[in-house]
Formats: C-alpha cells, structure tokens, sequence
C-alpha cells in the first residue's frame, strides 16, 4: 500500500452509498466474444468488497479507442455479461455513460448492487486535452455518485475525466487492485532483491527507451529478445535480414551496450534466432527454421529467440531474487514462434523471489500458453501503467490520490 495514499476502508461506511469505480475492462473483443476476461476478473474482488459493503456500486470503464462518440463496436455490454457471470451477481447496464440511461440505472440500484456504464470514451470530455472540458465531463460523473474508488491501473498514466479530473471531486480512494500494482512496482524501484533481473522483448525498442534507462543501473542482468533484438543485433553489427529494425534506435542500442558494460551489467541476447521468410499469416504454415543469430539470412525475418537461447534465457533467471519482465521473446500468437516466450514465463515460475510480468501482450501470452496465473509473483494489468512508473514518471491517477 501506497504510504500516503488511502484505501476503500477510508470512505469509511459504504453502506447505502452510490460508489463510482474507474476499473481496466479493456478486454479484447472478437466480434462480441471476450477472448482474454483476464482484467475483468482482476476487477472483481474490489467491486465484490464495495458491494459486500453495502455500496450502490457503479462501475466506470472504457474499451478500446472510439472516437468521442458512441460506436456499437466498443460496447462495453458483452463485458457487464461476463462481469455479472464472475461476480456471481446481476450487473444493471447503462446504454450511455452519464444520460438518461445512466440516470435510471444507477437511481434503481439497492444497496450492494452493481450496474455498468457504457464506455466512458463514447464521450469526448474523458479524453479531451482541454481542462474545462474534460472537467465538465467529470462533474456529470461525479453527479452519479457520493466517493469514487480508483481501481483501473491499465489507465492511472492517463490525465482523463474518469482517472484524474473525477478524484478531485469525490471523497476518494485506491482501490485494492491499483494499491497491490503500486507496492509491486516499488519492490522493483526501490531495493530489489538480488540478483534481479530484467528480460525485455515485445515488438519495440523505441517502446522501452525510458524502461531500459531507469532499469539499467538497477538490474543485475537484462536479457534480450522479441522484436526489439534485432536492432541490438544489428548495433553489434549483425545483419539481420527482414526483421524488425528500427534504424534511429542504433546509436541508442550502443549506447546501453557500453553502459551495461560500464556499469558490470550483464546483457544477454539471444545466440540463435528462429526464423521464416514471412511474417506468420493465416495464407501459409509457418517455415521455422533456426539459425545462429550472427548468420541470419537477407530473405529471412527473425520470429523468435532460438532454442539455445531460450535455455540460456531461463538459466539465467535461474537463481534470480527478483524479476520483472516485459513483452514478448516472439511472436507467440503463433505457436511455432511461441517457445521463447513459453521458456522464459516457465522460468519465472520456478524463481524463489517476486516474479513480475507486465504489459498486455506478455499477460495475455501467459494466459495463451496455458501458466497459471498464480504462478507468478505479479501479473500487472497496466501495460503502459506498469512501464511509466518503471520509467520513474509521475502517474496523474496515483497523484492525484495521494495528494495531502
Ligand atoms: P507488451 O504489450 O507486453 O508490452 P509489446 O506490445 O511491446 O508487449 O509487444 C508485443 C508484440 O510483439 C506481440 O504482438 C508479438 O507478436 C510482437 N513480437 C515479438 N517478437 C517479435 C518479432 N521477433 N518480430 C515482430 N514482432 C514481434
Ligand atoms: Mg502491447
């Protein structure tokens, strides 16, 4: 728990009381199908507590990326069925977020009841970079309830309506979940355990720019897979065909090349690749092939750390105290290129120490590949949430709560 900031137990009795909740249901969607509930079932234990409570919950949260106006495609509706099948309960939905619809709802909640409101980007103040829009927006919010309990951690980086402007303007609290992020992240900023040990991967060096720089001086070792390795390779002057390359990154990859050399910390990247001639497609079978990554052919593209690497990956996290890991060693979604990343989630498993996955592919990869969550030490719900605080920024939506 945050030292400053306060919990649910704070608002002091709930009973009777209508309780705004910002939660992460930022699921993804095939068609109105919910292929990964995982950050809906993250947030149920704190609506399920406001609600033993006796709180008049209502649940804000927005899905995807609509443009500030509503949009059938990101409603939030397949999500209050999902939620209602895992908290046991019904869930009231609300088919606008702060109109008539919103109004009746949550007017017709007893206590302990939940209801839903449609997604929270279907109106354009949540987002708005001007202050007094977005602020008309949360005093809408703020109308439909007595104290707001902040629990979406996937969006405390975000200066919106919902996460920052609304807490300014209820009696406010963190929620369980958000709290339990927090503490985690700190473990992993201030006095890790040792060794401790950052493995990098996911499609993006210039992704990670702020992570590498504030792990660097932390970590014992960081290794190196994914998409982003082969900018790394390329810096250590491998060719490294048609893979992913992000060129202005080259003198950035050097550079934490010899800083990690500077500094005793050991980096390790990958010393065989898997690769294909193709970027994986429902057009064709996938054409593995391993190679050594010094030796990549121009006609191929890198998908995967090799299988070598994969059991160097895990030896070196072997005895490892601490570990926090983000993105992908390949392109799991495929399961030819998935046994990097299958190997270095085993490898979490199995450390006596805090094992800390974060950011959304490499979440829901683990799901994909089968682990059991409760494997792991921590599997954060905030991807860019998770990677802000590790680049040591301010998150608007923790500030905000904490102040005096
Ligand atoms: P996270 O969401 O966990 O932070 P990222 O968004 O950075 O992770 O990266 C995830 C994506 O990176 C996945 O969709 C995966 O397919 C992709 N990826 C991993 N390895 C490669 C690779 N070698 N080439 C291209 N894309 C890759
Ligand atoms: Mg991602």
């Amino acid at each position: 728990m945050a030292d400053s900031s306060a919990g649910i137990e704070s608002l002091g009795d709930l009973r009777g009381k209508r309780v705004l909740v910002r939660s992460d249901l930022n699921v993804p969607l095939d068609g109105t199908t919910i292929t990964d509930d995982g950050r809906i079932r993250a947030s149920v234990p704190t609506i399920t507590q406001l609600s033993d409570a006796g709180a008049r919950v209502v649940v804000t949260a927005h899905l995807g990326r609509p443009k500030g106006a509503p949009d059938p495609a990101y409603s939030l509706e397949p999500v209050a069925g999902r939620l209602s099948e895992l908290l046991g309960r019904p869930v009231a939905f609300a088919t606008d977020t702060v109109g008539a619809s919103a109004s009746e709802t949550v007017a017709g909640l007893q206590d302990g009841d939940v209801a839903l409101l449609e997604n929270v980007r279907f109106n354009d103040g949540e987002t708005s970079k001007d202050d007094e829009v977005r602020g008309a927006f949360a005093d809408q919010l703020a109308q439909l309830a007595d104290a707001f309990v902040s629990d979406g951690f996937g969006v405390v980086h975000r200066k919106q309506a919902s996460v920052y402007d609304v807490a300014l303007r209820l009696p406010s609290a963190m929620g369980g979940l958000v709290a339990a992020e927090v503490d985690v992240l700190r473990r992993l900023t201030e006095e890790p355990e040792r060794p401790y040990v950052v493995v990098l991967g996911g499609s993006k060096v210039s992704d990670k720019l702020g992570v590498i720089d504030n792990l660097i001086d932390k970590a014992d070792k960081l290794l190196i897979g994914g998409g982003m390795v082969f900018t790394f390779l390329k810096a250590q002057g491998h060719e490294v065909g048609k893979s992913l390359l992000e060129a202005d990154q080259l003198d950035t990859c050097n550079r934490y090349l010899s800083e990690a050399a500077d500094r005793g910390v050991e980096i390790v990247l990958p010393t065989d690749v898997v690769v294909d001639t193709a970027f994986p497609s429902g057009d064709r079978e996938p054409q593995p092939s391993v190679v050594p990554a010094s030796e990549i052919p121009a006609d191929a593209l890198g998908l995967d750390i090799g299988p070598e690497s994969a059991a160097a990956f895990a030896a070196a996290l072997a005895d490892a105290r601490t570990v926090f890991w983000n993105g992908p060693m390949g392109v799991f979604e495929t399961d030819a290129f998935a046994g990097g990343t299958r190997a270095v989630a085993q490898a979490l498993t199995e450390i006596d120490g805090l094992s800390v996955v974060g950011g959304g592919d490499s979440a829901a990869a683990v799901r994909q590949l089968g682990f059991d969550e409760a494997a792991f030490g921590h599997i954060s719900t905030g991807g860019g949430a998770s990677l802000e605080f590790l680049e040591g920024k301010e998150l608007p939506g923790i500030a905000v709560l904490e102040r005096g």
